[in-house]
């Protein structure tokens, strides 16, 4: 890492799908991200941070609206304000919640909180992967022992929360890990129904890490010589034919095969001639067929004798 953090301080937007909106007066303290912390922002906004926007000391690294692509605030590897004690290890994301703006109180119950638009996960699965790729973060769902890798703000946060149980990520708290990541207690955020989705985000970022094996090609399977013959028009099997037989007795295989297949096409087109014969469609054709020879037989017998005047 530079020293003096002056290449740090120019980094651009990590990817095409963050815009990078720095806070102005934002943090030049170095931290070694171990977790990405989501969290909840309580607004209907699309943009709650960047120059002229971030309230103070307050701001996370990343704000994730309701649609489109990531802000990025601060950089990764430099100290924002969103984590309490987890200041100095936590890449935190705000995220969109369609609170009505200028509504008195806040969600009061983790279950208030409307769950992640599918926009906002795929955001955060990029951002996991990405933070585990290039910042070494550990690629797990956080615990409460262990707070590293994919998290969420209640982690730290001491409430009156349902028990601990390990099967249910809405009840890994402050209470057991003892970290303080805010001062109020029993505070909502991230919501029950997005902590419910940290295991979706886990599961599409596993995907950008590990990339699909390309599907394989299908093998190419020997080409069926009747196809072969079948794809050509009647001029081209006739000139391959004439050619098959004037060739050199070398080729005797060839024309041996291309008999064959003569053979064998003679037999399908008499199938198919079989087959048409007894289609009712072939039937009303044939019919239809004779009508008009007779019709027209009639027409030519008319047309034959002296024309009568008309008066039109
Ligand atoms: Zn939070």
């Amino acid at each position: 890492m530079p020293k003096g953090g002056a290449m740090a301080r120019t980094m651009k937007p990590i990817s095409e799908w963050t815009v990078w909106d720095p806070v102005t007066g934002r943090s030049n303290v170095p931290i070694r991200p171990r977790m990405m912390t989501i969290h909840t922002a309580v607004t209907n906004s699309p943009d709650i941070y960047g120059p002229g926007l971030g309230p103070g000391r307050t701001h996370s690294h990343f704000y994730n609206p309701k649609s489109g692509k990531m802000r990025q605030h601060q950089e990764i590897n430099r100290k924002a304000f969103a984590d309490g004690d987890g200041n100095n290890y936590c890449v935190s994301v705000e995220h969109w919640d369609g609170y009505p703006n200028g509504a008195p109180g806040y969600w009061k119950h983790g279950s208030d909180v409307p769950p992640l638009t599918d926009s906002q996960i795929e955001n955060d699965a990029r951002l996991f992967a990405h933070l585990v790729k290039h910042f070494n973060l550990p690629n797990r769902i956080a615990t409460p022992n262990n707070l590293t890798g994919l998290g969420w703000h209640r982690l730290g946060i001491k409430g009156n929360w349902r028990p601990y149980n390990p099967a249910d990520l809405k009840t890994w708290t402050g209470n057991q890990s003892g970290v303080k990541f805010s001062n109020a207690f029993g505070k909502a955020c991230p919501g029950d129904r997005r902590i419910d989705q940290i295991r979706e985000i886990y599961a599409r970022a596993q995907e950008y890490l590990t990339p699909t094996k390309p599907a394989p090609k299908p093998k190419p399977t020997p080409k069926e010589e009747k196809d072969f013959l079948m794809a050509l028009t009647d001029n081209e099997q006739r000139e391959l034919l004439r050619l098959a037989r004037t060739g050199k007795d070398d080729d005797v295989k060839i024309k041996t095969a291309i008999q064959r297949l003569e053979a064998e096409v003679a037999e399908i087109k008499a199938e198919l001639t079989d087959i048409d014969a007894n289609t009712v469609g072939g039937k009303v054709w044939r019919t239809n067929a004779a009508m008009g020879r007779a019709e027209k037989a009639r027409l030519e017998a008319e047309a034959a004798e002296p024309e009568e005047g008309t008066n039109d």
